[in-house]
């Protein structure tokens, strides 16, 4: 049986990043560059104010003072028409363009208008040439490598293309991840289970997870544990990039997904991990056959089969099936990465496997600390809702001091 990691190196090892669409800056958040982005604009684009006060020549103060003659006023938006001569200010705005002859702005706390005669007074205790304003090109030029490929896209990345005017960019497209529960006991979310029914919740955590993820979740709804009905929602699962399915991978007698994923072509590539919840999940892959190869199906898909206890599907998602998400989108930190945290309280655990316990992990003045919430195991998801984070615990019966060290990782 494999353990998390070499579970994790095998994903990470199958998966490869899907091609690369063009996308419009509003739908990119958190996608990957596929393409460098070279800046086709200067910024600022021309030399700037960064204080509301006076544009005026250096040459003109002396020990910080001088009366100047005020000979225009420019505000955001415009632009200069007077070049400042020998004696001359202009009145000006943050943001707006510096008029020619100017080398220094003197901020409007330290001058007074004299409106009679129109002129300034400054008293500046500190001024040189370059004093609050930015130069043309200071922070970014023209032709300039501003983005490399696989740059993970946030909020500063999509403003920094929108100031150079890119309102598309080349991504790493998301990849659409199926979602099929399996199991005879199961109604949808909006109907009555009847005695020995229930919900199927899963799916509902899955898209979630998947969204959260970076993925675009596909409902398929439930399959009854019966081949043929099975086979037929997962031949549909297998048309999006990943399929994830919930229940059918145990000992049960009817616990028949392994079977029928290997028959319609996927390729085991794990099943059972040395983890707890969720030991019989699956992994595997189905390559495209040599029909398909002319026709757009040419990408490999992904397949994990994830124990139907919906903490076992939680937390395994959250271990494989999100490193596999991630890898598809050129993601470089794929796999997830622990906190180091400190144990708020004793705790005893209990376990011939490595634990994912749900757990609540806040900072405070020592740094992060973990408290694990009381839990009953893989069919209480009631428990997760009270946490934002798993602790790992080794496998082995042991307590655990407060302030020992654990790996965490968080769910947000
Ligand atoms: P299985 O992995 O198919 O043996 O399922 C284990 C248990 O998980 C089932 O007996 C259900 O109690 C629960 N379960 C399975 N599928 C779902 C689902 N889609 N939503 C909520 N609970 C589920
Ligand atoms: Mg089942």
């Amino acid at each position: 049986m494999l353990t998390v990691d070499e579970a994790l190196a095998e994903i990470l090892r199958s998966v490869r990043p899907l091609p690369a669409v063009c996308t419009s800056l509003g739908d990119a958040l958190g996608l990957v560059l596929a393409e460098e982005v070279i800046s086709e604009t200067d910024s600022p684009p021309f030399d700037k104010s960064l204080m509301d006060g006076y544009a005026i020549r250096t040459t003109d103060v002396v020990d910080g003072a001088a009366t100047l003659k005020v000979i225009e006023e420019i505000t955001a938006g415009f632009v200069p028409t007077k070049t400042l001569g020998p004696g001359e200010a202009t009145r000006i705005m943050t943001g707006a363009p510096i008029p020619g002859g100017a080398d220094a702005v003197v901020r409007i706390e330290e001058t007074e208008f004299d409106a009679d005669s129109g002129t300034v007074q400054l008293r500046s205790s500190s001024l040189a040439a370059g004093a609050n304003l930015m130069r043309r090109g200071t922070a970014m030029k023209w032709g300039e490598g501003v983005l490399p490929v696989g740059r993970e896209l946030r909020p500063q990345e999509l403003g920094a293309l929108a100031e150079m005017g890119q309102h598309e960019v080349a991504v790493i497209r998301r990849p659409s991840v199926a979602v099929l529960a399996t199991g005879d006991e199961l109604v949808p979310i909006h109907q009555t289970p009847d005695h020995g029914q229930i919900r199927n919740s899963n799916e509902t955590m899955l898209a979630a997870q998947i969204r959260r993820s970076g993925g675009e979740p596909v409902c398929l709804g439930i399959a009854r544990d019966e081949q043929s009905h099975l086979r037929e929602k997962i031949s549909v699962g297998l048309q999006s990039d990943v399929l994830v399915l919930s229940g059918g991978v145990s000992a049960g007698k009817l616990d028949l997904v392994p079977a029928e994923l290997e028959a319609v072509g996927v390729r085991q590539i794990f099943h059972k991990v040395h983890i707890k919840p969720g030991k019989p999940v699956w992994f595997g892959v189905l390559d495209p056959s040599r029909e398909d190869s002319s026709t757009a199906e040419t990408r490999r898909r992904y397949v994990f089969g994830l124990p139907g206890n919906p903490v076992s599907s939680m937390v395994c998602f959250e271990l494989f099936a999100r490193s596999a998400i991630r890898r598809l989108m050129g993601l470089e930190e794929a796999a997830p990465r622990p906190v180091r945290a400190r144990l708020g309280e004793e705790y005893l655990a209990r376990g011939d496997r490595p634990t994912y316990h749900p757990a609540r992990l806040d900072w405070n003045d020592a740094g992060p600390v973990v408290c694990p919430v009381n839990w009953h195991g893989s069919a209480d998801l009631r428990a997760t809702v009270k946490a934002n984070a798993m602790a790992l615990f080794p496998a082995g019966d042991a307590k655990y001091a407060a302030g020992e060290i654990l790996d965490v990782y968080r769910w947000d």
